[in-house]
């Protein structure tokens, strides 16, 4: 008999929500609900130097956001809690122990020094880079007790030394590599904590996940985990890759040409079903040349067989197009309650108003004094002659811009207090008087030479828009003579 579906998407907490999380969900969702089965949501969050402590729920609220809602999960619980991999530790160590015990697996003893070494050997001579298997052969009684006195040290997967690895995944048919291009991988760091392969793999047998639905970008991966399960005994789920979302040029999406956080089209009222109609425009198809569906229609008539693989592009303007669409559709009182929803609403005001407050005499000043609070793309055209910088190319200017925007992301939140002390890090680091640097960042994202304190301005525009503008500007001084 076979067993009841489970599907699950992993992301990890490491930044803003992305819309390729929210492309897996759906497919995931959708899959799930179609065949009766369970839709899991597990963090993996076992690399601490890379989360972040705001993305977790970002995650939550963005995927909501689309519409989408999951069975088990960290915030709902469920049978196999918990679902943050940061809470599983004994797991991985007991499926750990289980390789050493069972020779699948080995104690490795080597130094970052001579990992560093045999890497610039490697290179020197030109040979294959990866581990030369040196603790491979250390017998394990010895190895046992060279930890058991607390020498520092990894436990790596026995990979076999040849020999096909083979999967069958259900879009692609049979995937096949050979065993002597995969090392000896990590599965257990040295501070006990699991690999991204180990954990994943010990989750999805331990949460009963019968279908591994996943980017293709996963795909070597998936090889390194057909061996787990081999390793493990265990049988392993079926895999479905589903193709990369590209930009327009076909490239991977990237935040370089795109947008690529959900709370973006959010922020620039995309409503949240012509979104998830959009991404289910991603490589698949309703059947004939329907293009606007909803997600019970496509749960109703979803196979894999209407998916193909030639990527799929996140088309900005194929977006906005299916968003009118849906705005059309609306009736005015639907249409009232989405603007309600995105900004028109009492706690936006509440925030902009102290910015506002003290600059009108009469109520209808505001629409007109705060009108960049509510719309995405700004015209640059009129101040571009202001955006300037004493002896600096209007490139580099440019350059700067989105160097501010890299520093921001590296932090958490998008507060002011933390947006001002960036911006002033940014400017010394520049070795530009402030006054000039300020007005840049003004001019970039209101448009306007005056404005309301910036940082509190751009607090409220929030990180999406702000974000937008700055690269905005970014672009049109590229272009500037
Ligand atoms: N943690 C991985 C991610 O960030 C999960 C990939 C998978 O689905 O196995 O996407």
């Amino acid at each position: 008999m076979s067993r009841p579906v489970r599907v699950r998407i992993a992301p990890s907490p490491t930044g803003d929500p992305h819309v390729g999380t929210a492309y897996i969900a759906l497919f995931n969702y959708v899959f799930a609900k179609k065949m009766g089965g369970k839709f899991v949501l597990r963090i993996e969050d076992t690399d601490q130097t890379r989360a972040r402590s705001d993305s977790e729920q970002m995650i939550f609220d963005a995927l909501r956001w689309c519409g989408l809602s999951w069975d088990e999960g960290p915030d709902v619980g469920g049978p196999y809690a918990p679902y943050r991999q940061s809470e599983r530790s004994q797991h991985y160590r007991d499926a750990a122990g289980t390789l050493l015990e069972k020779g699948e697996g080995y104690r490795c003893f080597c130094t970052e020094d001579r990992l560093a070494k045999l890497r610039l050997q490697q290179q020197a001579e030109k040979t294959t880079l990866g581990y030369d298997r040196h603790c491979r052969t250390i017998a394990p009684a010895e190895a046992a007790s060279r930890a058991a006195a607390g020498e520092s040290h990894v436990v790596r997967l026995k990979v076999p030394v040849s020999g096909p690895i083979e999967f069958t995944d259900k879009l692609r048919g049979t995937i096949t590599r050979d065993a002597k291009e995969i090392d000896d991988q990590v599965l257990l760091k040295s501070d006990g904590m699991p690999t991204y392969h180990l954990a994943n793999v010990v989750d999805d047998h331990l949460m009963e996940i019968t279908h591994v639905i996943r980017a293709e970008e996963w795909i070597s991966s998936t090889q390194k985990h057909v061996l787990l399960y081999r390793a493990f005994g265990w049988e392993a789920p079926e895999f479905i890759h589903m193709p990369l979302l590209r930009n327009t040029d076909k490239s991977k999406i990237s935040k370089r040409k795109h947008p690529v956080s959900i709370n973006y089209y959010r922020d620039i009222g995309i409503l949240p079903h012509a979104f998830l109609n959009f991404l289910g425009l991603m490589g698949w198809s309703f059947g004939g040349d329907r293009e606007k569906f909803t997600l019970a229609e496509m749960i109703d008539v979803f196979s894999w067989d209407r998916m193909s693989l030639g990527g799929p592009v996140f088309d900005l303007d194929k977006l906005t197009w299916l968003n009118e669409q849906y705005i059309h559709d609306l009736s005015y009182e639907q249409l009232a309650d989405a603007l309600i929803s995105w900004r028109l609403n009492r706690e936006y005001l509440v925030k902009l108003l102290p910015l506002v407050r003290e600059r009108i005499k009469k109520l209808d000043e505001v629409i007109p004094a705060t009108e960049y609070f509510f719309s995405g793309d700004l015209d640059l055209t009129p101040v571009l002659p202001e955006m300037t910088v004493p002896e600096v190319a209007p490139a580099a200017v440019g350059k700067a811009l989105l160097d501010y925007v890299e520093r921001f992301e590296a932090r958490d939140g998008f507060d002011k207090t933390m947006l001002e002390e960036v911006a002033r890090q940014w400017t010394e680091a520049l070795g530009w008087k402030t006054k000039h640097a300020f007005m840049l960042l003004r001019l970039a994202t209101t448009g306007r030479k005056a404005s309301p304190p910036l940082f509190d301005t751009m607090a409220v525009l929030g990180k999406e828009i702000t974000r937008r503008r700055l690269r905005s500007a970014a672009a049109v001084l590229a272009k500037a003579k």
